[in-house]
């Protein structure tokens, strides 16, 4: 069972007046079906927000662009997410999803994040409901008041969305670099975490999406990783791990296990991402 799309809505709009308490957490029972959902929609949105900064530096070579301050690049990450994923409007689970993404953010305890290069939780959900209004807003105009007054989000998403299509989609026809996926071993007791994952398949959804659109120069990798001891434990990231020569670079996607584990385990409290 999804969170229906009522529920989200009701559970968004409540996360906007007040931000989410405690107390509220503390009724929720973790890792209850609900959660599940909640966690994959908000896992969802950001493993296809590490694949645009991944499509960012190999395809338009952006993340060494000096006129791109870290900010920008972390915008157009989370923009890219959105239009990868908007959902048509007769697809629940891909709006529930998008919805989970946007509600998630308003959950962050914002006390917890470091060093956080990205804009605040708020405005990276406000934005995700701005552009799933704008994609459709005749489908979509419940969330038309959920949209900042001041923008125009329907331009938005279309000015976005050509930018994607004529700079980075490929149309040849061919087929670029196989992006390669790996499940790593999920030492520490992530073995539910893995399974979640995998059975989620948003690493396979995001490898065809990719490939299927785009034409990848380089080779890629998604993995699926334990991260404890490592410099960033509950983090997504993208690294470009350097080859001999420059188109010998080996894009690389991680998606931490540690991270999954804690969103399953508190709901989305303690939230950090970061990149590269
Ligand atoms: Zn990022």
């Amino acid at each position: 069972m999804r969170v229906s799309i009522v529920t989200a809505c009701v559970l968004f709009v409540f996360s906007i007046v007040t931000p989410v308490s405690g107390a509220l957490r503390a009724q929720a029972e973790p890792n209850d079906e609900e959660t599940q959902a909640f966690v994959r929609g908000f896992v969802r949105f950001l493993a296809y927000h590490e694949a645009g900064h991944m499509l960012m530096g190999q395809i338009a070579d952006m993340n060494r662009d000096p006129d791109w301050t870290n900010s920008d690049r972390e915008d157009y990450a989370d923009r890219f997410a959105m239009i990868l994923l908007a959902p048509d409007a007769g697809d629940p689970d891909g709006v529930d999803e998008i919805i989970s993404a946007a509600a998630g953010w308003l959950q962050v305890d914002s006390s917890i994040i470091r060093n956080e290069p990205h804009a605040p939780a708020s405005f990276r959900a406000q934005e995700i409901l701005c552009l799933l209004y704008g994609s459709d807003p005749d489908s979509f105009a419940e969330f038309a008041e959920l949209a900042p007054s001041d923008r125009d989000c329907a331009a938005d998403y279309q000015a976005i969305e050509a930018d994607i299509n004529e700079v980075f989609k490929d149309y040849s026809g061919e087929t670029g670099q196989e992006i390669r996926i790996v499940y790593g071993p999920p030492n520490g007791g992530m073995q539910p975490a893995r399974d979640f994952l995998f059975e989620s398949g948003v690493m396979e959804d995001l490898k065809a999406d990719i490939e299927f659109d785009f034409y990848l120069t380089h080779p890629t990798t998604i993995q699926a990783v334990s991260c404890q001891g490592k410099a960033k434990p509950d983090t997504f990231y993208t690294d470009r791990v350097r080859g001999a020569t420059p188109d010998q670079d080996h894009f690389v996607i991680s998606l931490c296990y540690e991270m999954i584990d804690e969103r399953l385990k508190y709901g989305m409290r303690g939230f950090e991402e970061s990149e590269e």
